[in-house]
């Protein structure tokens, strides 16, 4: 249930609302927002009235939630979630571009990644060294190493960085990153969304392969509940019937979500397609369909990378791509 509250109520009023509604077991989370502040209250409301609560004198109106997922719900908060990734504001409403190699192979690779996409406008970059690999006979990542190399090409090129996690054991070497990223095989690990959930780093959290909308958002549900509001989703492609197996991206996903969450929706293009000749076409539908941010994957090399090479595009086609998205985004107002 949500309770949002006339301007300016008597805080001894609603300081009593509250105490009356935790004596009944349920959990308030307050979101203040520029002018309306809202009680949502999580827990079994069932036996609550919601007429009675209505009828309080310093309250504008009592909804019911009926979606299992509370705390991500659009109507939790007035205003939406914008995530500020490292001075990045992502869900502003214009999209931001993260991009960057598949994963961290060494320091020359990553700073001359880096540097072009920084000097061709990307606003975030990306590297994974912990590696989800479905294969344990394929290359693992560079991990700490790999950790090591971000954290001198964030001071070396001044760009915020986004890579996964796959252990909470792992979380100190997270210390210089600015958003860890939960990957599509993670996103049921409940123990590690409960454990992002208890700091304070902007979490991406990618859709399962298999996984529904709602499901995604329950998932995001379990860091939202631990006190952390900086969730990121991302729509990474799904398996369906169709394309022989291979993953299909579901753009659908990005305005179906806009219409249950407050949460910024990111597209990642490149996982979602393994096709780099289509990446450049579905990244542009991803902004078209309104999307809070993109992910590439870019390599300087892509024919000789460690990692999902058919579906890097070079360094010249990124700039390319940048080109198109702010062009885009001049024509088009998500
Ligand atoms: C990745 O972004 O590097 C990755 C492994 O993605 P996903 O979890 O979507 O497969
Ligand atoms: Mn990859």
């Amino acid at each position: 249930m949500i309770i949002v509250l006339k301007d300016n109520p008597e805080i001894d009023k609603i300081n009593a609302l509250r105490d009356w509604l935790r004596s009944m077991d349920l959990e308030i989370h307050y979101s203040q927002g520029s002018s309306t502040t809202l009680m949502g209250l999580l827990g079994d409301t069932s036996g609550l009235d919601i007429d009675i609560i209505r009828s309080l004198p310093f309250v504008k109106k009592a909804i019911r939630i009926q979606e299992p997922y509370k705390l991500s719900h659009i109507g939790f908060k007035k205003e939406k979630t914008v995530v500020d990734v490292g001075g990045v504001k992502i869900g502003d409403g214009i999209t931001k571009i993260i991009a960057g190699p598949c994963s961290v192979e060494s320091n020359e690779q990553l700073i001359a990644i880096a540097e072009s996409i920084k000097t061709s406008g990307g606003d975030v970059v990306r590297g994974g060294a912990y590696k989800p690999r479905t294969s344990p006979y394929t290359f693992q990542g560079t991990r700490e190493e790999g950790m090591m190399i971000l954290q001198k090409m964030k001071e070396q090129c001044k760009m915020p960085v986004v890579t996964e996690i796959m252990d909470i054991a792992h979380l100190e070497q997270f210390e210089h990153i600015d958003m860890i990223q939960v990957g599509a095989r993670n996103m049921q690990n409940y123990e590690l969304l409960r454990a992002l959930g208890r700091q304070n780093k902007p979490v991406l959290l990618k859709r399962g392969f298999a996984s529904t909308l709602e499901e995604l958002l329950l998932s995001a549900e379990y860091i939202l509940k631990e006190g952390n509001p900086n969730v990121i989703l991302c729509e990474r492609g799904i398996r369906t019937a169709a394309n022989q197996g291979t993953i299909t991206l579901d753009l659908s996903a990005v305005p179906r979500l806009k219409q249950m969450t407050h949460l910024p929706v990111i597209v990642d293009p490149s996982h979602g397609t393994g096709d780099s000749k289509i990446v450049t076409s579905m990244t542009l539908a991803a902004v078209a369909c309104g999307a809070d941010g993109v992910m590439v994957e870019v390599h300087n090399n892509p024919s000789m990378a460690l990692c999902d090479g058919p579906q890097a595009i070079d360094l010249e086609e990124f700039e390319q791509l940048v080109k198109k998205i702010k062009q885009l985004r001049d024509i088009i107002s998500v």
